[in-house]
């Protein structure tokens, strides 16, 4: 009887091991699934942080030609190259002051950059918006206007919106918003447009261009246009 009882006492005991084996098992799934959900939340967490930070967008100003591309010849003899340039840094640093941007420029001085190489930078930075900025040239010096080209049809939004107000500020004839296969549109991988401004081989357009109050103003009307751009798509995200 004895031995037999002794038998049963281990057979409980083990039974018991086994009891507390199993709910020690229990209770330690129960709190790594625990711990899994705090580090979950504490993983998230910095994500939304990152979320609510305003985003800035990168965009390339592009002086059309410089240095051995010297561009069209205005009506005076000037060259484009210079004008582009002049634009494209009032372009620039009125955008530097704007949060939301984060600026760069495809050349900053009288030097030749190729198409593919001003492109590329904008490509390789992922840059939402690429502005080429130019003046027109015409056989007959009688044409004037402003025009606007895309080649991409998401691209058309953007060109409508800088032009509208580039329009606006030159005064110039509206000849529209355009598409067009040019090198610079084609090869990108984004936002891509080159406005035209006026025309250099017209006397009044190119006056006006070479003028320090006019290119302050175009240039602001640049600016305002991409900011709208991008406002409105922020709210159309939202
Ligand atoms: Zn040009």
């Amino acid at each position: 009887m004895k031995r037999k009882s002794r038998k049963q006492l281990r057979r409980r005991q083990a039974i018991l091991l086994v009891i507390i084996v199993a709910l020690v098992g229990m209770i330690w799934s129960k709190y790594e699934l625990i711990s899994s959900w705090v580090s979950a939340e504490l993983t998230v967490s910095p994500n939304k942080n990152t979320a609510m930070q305003p985003q800035r967008y990168k965009i390339v100003i592009d002086a059309g030609h410089g240095g051995k591309d010297p561009g069209a010849d205005g009506a005076s003899g000037k060259r484009e190259r210079a004008y582009t340039l002049a634009l494209s840094k009032k372009v620039f640093d009125l955008l530097k002051q704007e949060p939301m941007f984060e600026v760069y420029m495809t050349r900053t001085d009288d030097t030749f950059v190729d198409l593919e190489d001003r492109i590329k930078l904008a490509n390789d930075l992922n840059a939402e918006a690429f502005i080429s900025i130019h003046g027109n040239t015409y056989a007959d010096s009688n044409v004037s206007g402003t025009e606007t080209y895309y080649y991409a049809d998401d691209s058309i939004p953007f060109a409508s919106k800088v032009h509208e107000y580039l329009v606006k500020a030159t005064g110039f004839k509206d000849r529209g918003v355009r598409k067009e296969h040019l090198k610079v549109l084609t090869q990108s991988n984004n936002l891509a447009i080159l406005l035209e401004v006026g025309f250099l081989t017209n006397r009044s357009d190119e006056t006006n261009m070479l003028s320090d109050r006019h290119q302050d103003r175009t240039a602001t009307a640049i600016v305002k246009g991409i900011k709208e751009y991008f406002a409105d798509r922020e709210r159309l995200d939202k």
